[in-house]
């Protein structure tokens, strides 16, 4: 059972480097993230993979489906290489991943994990041994492996063969809990055979992903209990806007809490026309406000209510964020420990003083009928009081000179 209340205390697992990151042990958690580009258009690829590492992604999956694609992935490599951009890429595999390994080799070495979905390697008798081949080849490369079920492509013989098995039991477990451990007997027992071929157990990683939140919980819960792989973790097919970032947040936030969980990613549907790198920042924001990871500045902003009735805070809020961020890759390469600093913008005097004092910088705005004026707080004291048309630029200066001097320089 996890504990009713814990200070975070992370699940031993047996870390896999995987390029320069490192997944497990004692390594931070890492995000990852999936292009959603062609991979045969190595141009659109090599770009998006950039895009995503940019935003923050340590690791970024590419599918491998189909010839087209695997003679591209070396060229996606060298594109990204050329530009400076050393993010690992992961070759997502199915049904003909064995086939697509062997027959090119360039692909099978530029990519740093392949991920294998045991339910999606073959039918028959050739599932064995199209699973031995794709094992071989990262033995040969010496590449991890992610062996990644998921509920929705489940190896069906299994299934049947649980199910059936259930049906004999004198007090048969109803059918999601068979469903759940198949799952979780599928990844272990596919990692256990992976290592009887030769993989050792630190190229290995596991994850067993579902759509529902609770069942995401219950089979993680139990596939930690079960092994000490490390694991990868996300909702599968999370969905769109607010409902996958909600969904994602509270399943992965109960199993992080738990300590279960060495690298997340977050499957969102991107709405057409959106930004793909938007799971990138989901995963990021989830780990941070958790206080398990540093990633960027956070900005603190109330809500708002009936006491501030401009748009002026909300605005400010907005415009601090947005510099925050587009700062932070600039920030970030100058300064040690910058992704630590707090902000905080508020709405009025009711809570504005006291929020802005816990923040590093805060600035308390007038609410409807106050003053026009809006005193800023550092380390929690009250150092100036901004007026006039130029609050927002006034205050990204004080947050530059705050960063100036609080933050040591990296050496360069
Ligand atoms: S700080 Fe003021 S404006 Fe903001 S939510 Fe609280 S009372 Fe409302």
């Amino acid at each position: 059972m996890p504990p009713e209340y814990s200070l975070y205390k992370r699940r031993y697992s047996v870390g896999v480097k995987v390029g320069s990151i490192t997944i497990g042990a004692v390594s931070p958690i890492v995000v990852q993230s999936m292009t959603n580009t062609d991979t045969a258009d190595a141009e659109a690829t090599a770009k998006q993979v950039q895009q995503l590492a940019a935003a923050g992604s340590e690791l970024v999956r590419i599918t491998v489906n189909t010839e087209e694609a695997a003679k591209q992935v070396s060229t996606i490599r060298a594109k990204l290489d050329a530009i400076g951009c050393s993010v690992p890429i992961i070759g997502d595999f199915h049904y003909n991943g064995h086939t697509l390994l062997t027959k090119y080799p360039d692909c099978a070495e530029a990519l740093a994990k392949y991920r294998i979905n045991p339910g999606n390697v073959g039918f028959g008798r050739k599932k064995d041994s199209q699973f031995a081949i794709m094992i071989e080849k990262a033995i040969e490369y010496k590449k991890p492996v992610r062996i990644g079920v998921n509920w929705g492509s489940l190896d069906q013989e299994l299934l049947t063969h649980m199910m059936d098995d259930n049906a004999k039991r004198k007090d048969p477990l109803d059918a999601d809990d068979v469903m759940r451990e198949a799952l979780i007997v599928s990844a272990i027992s596919n990692a256990e055979r992976a290592e009887e071929i030769g993989l050792p157990r630190d190229h290995i990683v596991l994850s067993c992903k579902v759509s529902g939140v609770q069942k995401l919980i219950a089979v993680y819960r139990d596939l930690a209990a079960r092994c000490d792989y490390a694991l990868h973790l996300g909702l599968t097919e999370a969905g769109m806007g607010s409902k996958g970032i909600v969904a994602s947040t509270a399943a992965m936030g109960v199993l992080l809490h738990e300590g279960i969980g060495d690298t997340i990613r977050v499957s969102l549907t991107p709405e057409p026309g959106g930004d793909r790198a938007r799971e990138v920042l989901v995963a990021q924001e989830i780990l941070q406000t958790m206080g398990l990871r540093s990633f960027t500045p956070l900005v603190t902003a109330c809500p708002g209510c009936g006491r501030t009735t401009s748009t002026f805070f909300q605005e400010l809020a907005d415009s601090i964020q947005a510099y925050v961020r587009s700062q932070m890759p600039l920030w970030r390469e100058k300064y040690i420990g910058v992704e630590e600093m707090t902000l905080a913008v508020m709405g009025c005097v009711v809570n504005g003083p006291g929020e802005s004092k816990h923040a590093d910088i805060g600035i308390s705005l007038p609410g409807t009928g106050e003053a026009p004026s809006a005193p800023v707080f550092i380390d929690g004291k009250k150092v100036t009081t901004l007026r006039g048309d130029n609050i927002a630029e006034d205050f990204r200066k004080i947050v530059d000179k705050y960063i100036e001097q609080r933050y040591t320089r990296r050496v360069s």
